[in-house]
Parts: C-alpha cells; structure tokens; sequence
C-alpha cells in the first residue's frame, strides 16, 4: 500500500509518551484525516510498576508493546516504528545511529511536521532529551526542501498546576520536576470528546497508570484544564499558528 506523504510523524521515548504527552494533537490531526505516524524508541521494558494485576516483570516489554499497540489504534496512528533500545539507556546509545534512522522515517513519510520531546524532556527524562536531540539533528539534516516543521512538547504553568492537582488527588504531594516554560507558541485544546478520547488511548497503558490517572477520571473538570491542554514550542515553521480548525498551520 502506497503510504500516505505529508501528514505528522511523532518521535518519542517510550510507550504512553504518545498518549500522555502527545494524544491530543494526535487525534486532532487524525480526526482530521491527518495521516499520523510514531517513532517510540523502547519497549519501556524499565517501568515496572507491578501492574497489571498477574503480570510478570520479565513480560513487561511485551506487555507494553501491546498496550502501544492499543493506544495507537485508540489515536487512529497510522503506523508505528518500534524500536528496542534500551529503556533508561537511549543517551547511552548510538546517538547518530538513531538521528540516521529517523532521518530515513522523515524521508521515506515526507511528514510535513514533526513532534519531538523537547531539551527540557518534559521533567528532565534523559531519554526524553536524547530523542528530542536526535529528532532535531534529523530534521536539521533533510534538505531545505524537505525539511518539515519542527515542535516540542512544552509544559506551561498551567500544566505544571495541573499535574500537582492531579496527583494530590491520591495523597501524592511529591510532583513530577517539571519545568515550565516562560513561552509556549501553540496549545492545543481539546474539546470534551477528544478529552475522553485522549483518556481511553492513555488508559491503555495499563501497565503505567498510576493511582492519580485512575482517580482522575471522576474529575472532569480537572481532566478537561490538563489532559484538554496541551502546549508546544514552534521550533520552525513557516506557517505558524493554527489553522481555524486546530490544525497545525501546515495542515491549512
Ligand atoms: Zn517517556
């Protein structure tokens, strides 16, 4: 089957950063007809949380592998690239193997933007900030022409507010570091349905919910300001902005 050229490619570190991180934009741009394609570098073989109930740790890259497998259906994504470096281990690995193969993904699916993590890795994740790095250098290495728009996922004050709300609704008082940004170019914000949508592809994740985003659901409101709120910093564009539909500019 003929791939389909010119939609959005998603790079990211692990299984649940593409819903979590990403899901929003994801389903705003397939809803829209968007063709969405995910790079995920681990299986995320390292976040053993004893969960699902019976799951064995040695079977969590499998586990995991299933669950994305899920949330990409769940988002409408196209395709997925998974790839088996190690989780916990992606700065420590061939940092220009992986730009050289994202590279190639660019130029075989002609995105006209990529999202990537960008070098704050959302709460300091050294894996975050590898592929963020590695996205950047392959996208600065296409050719002029060919060169898609680049975004980062940036958290502003809101989100950092809204990760503590929601964490203290089990009693969890210890935040995650994240750091917000003074500046964030676009935010995407999603109405009710794809709030509910982008729940259903982060709580495939079994295997990665913590107490929070099970009792998060039972909080609407509070679901709507975080998971219905998400900004990114324009790293290049030459169409800025959204569209009037909630696009990405390049989509207009
Ligand atoms: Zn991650």
């Amino acid at each position: 089957m003929e791939e389909q050229k010119g939609g959005l490619l998603v790079v990211m570190a692990h299984p649940d950063d593409e819903s979590m991180g990403t899901g929003g934009i994801v389903l705003r741009h397939t809803r829209n007809g968007i063709a969405t394609h995910l790079i995920c570098a681990t299986y995320g073989e390292a976040g053993w949380m004893g969960k699902p109930p019976g799951a064995k740790k040695e079977d969590l890259a499998e586990i995991r592998a299933k669950e994305l497998e899920e949330a990409a259906a769940a988002l409408a994504i196209s395709g997925v690239e998974l790839w088996d470096y190690p989780d916990g281990g992606v700065p420590q690995s061939d940092q220009q193997q992986i730009t050289q193969r994202i590279w190639e993904q660019i130029s075989r699916l002609r995105p006209r933007a990529v999202v990537g993590w960008g070098p704050d890795g959302g709460y300091g994740h050294p894996d975050h900030i590898a592929m963020g790095a590695c996205t950047d250098a392959a996208v600065a290495a296409m050719t002029e022409g060919d060169r898609p728009a680049l975004y980062h996922i940036a958290f502003d004050q809101s989100v950092v507010e809204f990760y503590g709300e929601a964490m203290h609704l089990t009693g969890n008082n210890h935040s995650l570091p994240l750091q917000a940004q003074d500046q964030v170019d676009v935010v995407i914000e999603l109405d009710a349905d794809e709030v509910m949508m982008k729940l259903r592809a982060i709580d495939c994740h079994r295997s990665q919910l913590e107490d929070w985003r099970i009792a998060i659901r039972d909080h609407p409101q509070l679901m709507q300001r975080g998971y219905g709120h998400e900004p990114y910093i324009t790293v290049s564009s030459r169409t800025p902005g959204l569209t009037d539909g909630g696009l990405l500019g390049e989509f207009v």
